[in-house]
């Protein structure tokens, strides 16, 4: 393979260049796209040589459970945008997630995550993990004492998200990573709502990063991906020998699909984004909208650590819809242009009633404490033109 790895260039290029170029593995055939290289293994010239690549004393490829070349680029690209020193792709955004935490523990280690969390990630920290033997406990992640005061001498992980779901809630990471290092644990940022676009948790102090790939970085719904970002050490110490042998990989035709979403990722992104900011300071002006949550406003609680952390807010705008429940349902029945979904990242703008969906499973007191109220609705800004969303949700608002 003629290997033509545009980053050999170095680390000077900027962004958007690596969203294109970076990781790039061109095959004899000298392609412009990257290719789609769909196999399960590889051969061999020689038995010596099999053996040779077993044990590592010959560079390539065995099999796609341990890597593949389309899902190497991924990996790559991604992890040159992130600024780590290595990726592993996984089928989903929860397998990296999933991962991650169960590589970092073992029975009788304990787990403090902030309580604002994703909820599947919730799952594996408050039900999945106690029964290896690993504990948890979950705090106000916006709460610096919180997360002091939840140490014990057998804390081995800190995780969060930020901004979170779908309260839009941030959590200052440098001072929780500094509190995790303090106490010998490892902090994990799960960074789905940020994007690699506005936030760099590894340059923040973070140990690792994960994402769920079926979100922004597809960007246009077609399939799942995830990926975990750390240090080699990291990765080489915690991950890859459970990746490997558990077998949570990458689809090689997924992770090309999420390959050319990277090419356009900033350009979705800075759009989205755009258009989000306009919509929030049109909504939060108007008299049925009861609350409005958007990292991009000097509104937001959070706003001094967002100005710091974050090289920009969020393609998510939360608002609170008059009449709870009722009102809420009413304002999502009447969009048009918005679909009701549950997805987010995406190229098409989507509604979804956290409280009946995403969070339905929680009892009501505990939605409450996740700022969870009836009336809530989460809006995943698209590419449309910010002209038909304003008047989409001008109309939805209006039959509330
Ligand atoms: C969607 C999501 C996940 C899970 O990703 P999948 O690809 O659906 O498995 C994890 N964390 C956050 C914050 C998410 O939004």
């Amino acid at each position: 393979m003629a290997n033509q790895n545009f980053s050999a260039m170095g680390n000077s290029l900027h962004f958007e260049t690596e969203l294109v170029h970076g990781g790039t593995l061109r095959s004899q055939f000298n392609e412009t796209s990257e290719a789609l290289f769909l196999t399960q293994g590889h051969v061999y010239d020689s038995a010596e040589q099999c053996e040779k690549r077993f044990v590592g004393e010959d560079p390539g490829y065995i099999y796609a459970r341990f890597s593949n070349p389309t899902v190497g680029m991924f990996e790559k690209r991604i992890a040159m945008l992130e600024g780590a020193e290595a990726a592993r792709a996984t089928a989903t955004g929860m397998a990296a997630v999933t991962a991650a935490l169960m590589g970092l523990v073992r029975a009788g280690d304990h787990v403090v995550a902030a309580r604002a969390l994703f909820g599947s990630c919730r799952y594996v920290v408050e039900e999945h993990l106690p029964r290896y033997g690993v504990e948890s406990t979950l705090v106000d992640g916006t709460d610096l004492a919180a997360w002091q005061a939840a140490i014990r001498p057998n804390t081995k992980v800190f995780f969060l998200e930020s901004p979170s779901n779908p309260t839009l809630e941030v959590i200052d990471i440098e001072a929780v990573a500094k509190i995790a290092k303090a106490a010998g644990a490892k902090l994990v940022v799960d960074n789905v709502f940020a994007t690699p676009l506005w936030q760099k948790p590894l340059a923040l102090g973070a140990d690792c990063v994960t994402y769920s790939a079926t979100k922004h970085i597809d960007g246009q719904g077609r399939c799942l991906g995830g990926v975990i970002l750390a240090s080699e050490e990291f990765i080489n110490t915690y991950v890859h020998t459970l990746l490997r042998q558990t077998g949570p990989a990458m689809s090689p035709f997924n992770a090309w699909v999420l390959l050319k979403g990277l090419e356009t990722l900033s350009l979705r992104i800075e759009r989205q984004t755009r258009t989000a900011a306009l919509l929030a300071d049109w909504l939060a002006e108007e008299a049925k909208v009861t609350k409005l949550i958007f990292p991009g406003r000097k509104d937001h609680p959070q706003a001094e650590i967002i100005a710091r952390q974050m090289g920009g807010p969020s393609t998510l705008i939360t608002l609170e819809i008059k009449g709870g429940k009722a009102g809420a349902y009413r304002f999502l029945n009447a969009l048009r242009i918005f679909r009701i979904s549950n997805n987010l990242g995406d190229a098409k703008s989507l509604a979804v009633h956290p409280a009946t969906t995403t969070h339905q499973r929680f009892a009501p007191e505990v939605r409450e404490s996740m700022g969870v109220s009836e009336g809530l609705v989460r809006l995943s800004i698209g590419l449309e033109h910010p002209g038909d969303l304003k008047a989409d949700l001008a109309a939805a608002l209006a039959a509330v």
